[in-house]
């Protein structure tokens, strides 16, 4: 066998599902020394990308470069299997800048796969997992399908788009967790009986499409990054070969069958009960919703170096299969194309997050974490960050320790895990720089100086990140230090020609490269020791300079959002006994029950006036307590 057989059947931690959310979690409960199980269907789907072969994007990125900060593994493998990277929005100011890198989806496997054979600590179970094993409400260990258990302090459940998973084309339906996979029965019915609340939500994926029958010479060719700037900072360079995407687009032809034939779609058939992704809608979604577009821009993506599949993205679409071949041949470039596999859409169970913590625990059944799709995500980047934070917390309750959670002020992913845990989803959860109120902090060219530190705090970053992020932070500190030195007072700017006002002032090289008649390019010209730093210095310092001022004002912000994440709402509080509030407040805090007062701030609909009844409240409490 190619995978390490489970030395024992009694584990720290047992983690089910080698999905994205999966591998993060069980190498991050490994790194930190728990014995960990990854109970999976099969070693050989490990790291499977379920739909579109890229990793990151606008906000997903960060998510990437955070997990990597973190010592998880997202970041490396997709440096080591990424054919084409290029970092969004590169015209737009680095705090929204989302690097992005197109990926081998084989090439992506083999390397999480190397990854998750690599790690110590770490056995895989090839199971299909079907209930837990509870003692006194607690989680204890899981029941597989050939009947063994297998027993841990905690269990981490990651299982993706599987529960009660049913795939739709057209009017046939087929129970399945993706294309070919059985979907997993019975966990949802234990959760329920828990007490859980889930629900239904659904997302699609295009037809595949085979390469050597498409005309590419009609195409609009978009070539990648001519430097490819890798997500991890463990990787030097990126030396897999790169390749081009293409571009076309839907035609009035594609609209008016499409638009014939909608009744025969699930999703407006009735078919469908689960929500969809709004911002990743089917394309029979889109020319019914914005009727008055006559085209939509399809982006033909490839999925492999060796691999003639091309990943059409824009075409997802649950529409039946004739229907798919007529529409997608009215498709410039497309006109005799060869489809090796039928678009989908499939719903599937999840669990309100709201039943979780902020450490992704189960609040009604200690013991049991959950990260992924399961908490009404979407997106491989999403799941994987909850991933690290659900295995880093299982790992740490078996070891007696506090639960850790990350606030919206560190990272994106402690942006998704609040915004998750208090505000629940009504559809599937993406990321997007504007859920953050912090972005210009939150960059992703900064996410090892906001989290590797805490990282290391927590043992989840290994000696060589430690050494690498030392060695980092000496040199872009001894780069401020020189861009602060270096300067010119405004009459040699002006003899230079620089546009400065002229007030007799010093200006130092970090103060002219964050205004725009100077920028990043001239200081290097000027200060040849500039440009003599390396690329992430660079970078580092014209982001900082460019964001100084906001990032004075931001501090202040983050200040007061700390105060109110201190002050402890108690876990057994009566909300339905404060007559104050409004029964619809009353009723959404009993939902949510927050664990502090900025908690309850960022409930969906809690007012200051509410705020201030329940601090009020806290504080009768504590001076009754203390009488
Ligand atoms: P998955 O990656 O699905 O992993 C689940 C893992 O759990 C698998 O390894 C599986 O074998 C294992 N497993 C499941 N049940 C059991 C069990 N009972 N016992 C043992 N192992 C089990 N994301 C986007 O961002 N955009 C999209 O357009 C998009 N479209 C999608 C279309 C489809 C058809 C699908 C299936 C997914 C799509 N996704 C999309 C979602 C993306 O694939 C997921 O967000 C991501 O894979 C979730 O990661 P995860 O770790 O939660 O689950």
């Amino acid at each position: 066998m190619d995978y390490r057989t489970a030395m024992s059947r009694k584990f720290d931690v047992i983690v089910i599902g080698g999905g994205h959310a999966g591998v993060e979690a069980a190498a991050a409960s490994a790194r930190l020394g728990a014995n960990t199980a990854l109970v999976t269907h099969k070693f050989s789907t490990i790291g499977e990308m379920s739909c579109n072969p890229a990793i990151g994007g606008l906000g997903k990125g960060h998510l990437v470069r955070e997990i990597d900060a973190l010592d998880g593994l997202m970041g490396r493998v997709a440096d080591r299997a990424g054919i084409q990277f290029r970092l969004l929005n590169r015209s737009k100011g680095p705090a929204v800048r989302g690097p992005r890198a197109q990926a081998d989806r084989k090439l992506y496997r083999a390397a999480m796969q190397e990854e998750i054979r690599g790690q110590n600590n770490l056995s895989v179970v090839e199971a299909a997992v079907c209930g837990f094993v509870l003692e006194q409400n607690r989680v204890v260990g899981v029941t597989t399908e050939a009947g063994e258990k297998l027993m841990a302090g905690a269990v981490v459940l990651t299982t993706g788009t599987f529960l009660a998973g049913l795939i739709h084309i057209g009017e046939k339906k087929i129970p399945a967790g993706r294309v070919g996979e059985p979907p997993a029965h019975g966990i949802s019915q234990q959760l329920r009986s828990a007490g859980l609340q889930l629900g239904r939500l659904k997302t699609g994926t295009p037809a595949r499409l085979d390469g050597r029958s498409i005309n590419w010479s009609v195409l609009e060719e978009q070539k990648g990054d001519e430097a490819p700037v890798p997500f991890s900072t463990l990787t030097d360079s990126i030396t897999t070969p790169q390749v081009s995407c293409y571009i076309t687009q839907t035609t009035a032809r594609t609209h008016q069958l499409i638009a014939n034939n909608i009744h025969r779609s699930p999703l407006y058939s009735g078919q469908i009960e689960g929500t969809g992704p709004r911002y990743c809608p089917s394309i029979e979604d889109k020319i019914h919703r914005f009727k008055d577009k006559s085209s939509h821009q399809i982006f033909l993506e490839p999925e492999g170096l060796d691999d003639d599949t091309v990943y059409p993205n824009g075409i997802s679409t649950s529409l039946p299969e004739d229907v798919q071949e007529q529409f997608i041949r009215t498709i410039p470039g497309l006109e005799n194309v060869a489809i090796l596999r039928p678009g989908y859409a499939i719903e599937y169970d999840f669990v309100d997050p709201r039943e979780l913590t902020s450490g992704l625990e189960v609040k009604a059944l200690p013991g049991l974490f959950l990260a992924g799709q399961i908490n009404g995500t979407t997106g491989y980047e999403e799941a994987a960050a909850q991933g690290l934070i659900a295995g880093l917390n299982a790992a740490r309750k078996v070891g007696g320790q506090a639960e850790i959670s990350f606030d919206r002020a560190e990272g994106y992913l402690g942006v998704m895990v609040d915004d998750l845990v208090l505000r629940g989803v009504t559809e599937p959860y993406r990321m997007f720089t504007s859920r953050a109120e912090y972005r210009l902090s939150l960059r992703a060219d900064n996410a090892d100086q906001r989290l590797t530190p805490r990282g290391i705090s927590l043992g989840l970053v290994g000696a060589h990140r430690q050494k690498h992020f030392a060695q980092r932070m000496s040199v872009l500190n001894a780069a401020r230090v020189l861009a602060q030195n270096l300067g010119m007072t405004s009459a040699a700017a002006a003899k230079l020609g620089l546009k400065v006002n002229q007030d007799g002032q010093r200006r130092s090289a970090l103060d002219l490269m964050a205004m725009p008649e100077v920028g990043l390019e001239l200081v290097c010209e000027i200060w040849p020791e500039i440009a003599a730093l390396p690329d992430f210095a660079k970078d580092g310092l014209f982001a900082d300079s460019l964001y100084a001022e906001y990032s004075a004002r931001q501090s202040a912000d983050i200040l007061a959002l700390r105060k109110e994440d201190q002050v402890s709402l108690p876990h057994d509080t009566d909300y339905m006994a404060l007559p104050s509030l409004s029964i619809e407040i009353r009723q959404k805090l009993m939902r949510v029950r927050p664990g502090t007062l900025g908690q309850a701030s960022r409930i969906e609909g809690m007012t200051p006036a509410a705020l201030a009844c329940l601090l009020g409240h806290i504080k009768r409490q504590s001076l009754r307590r203390s009488a």
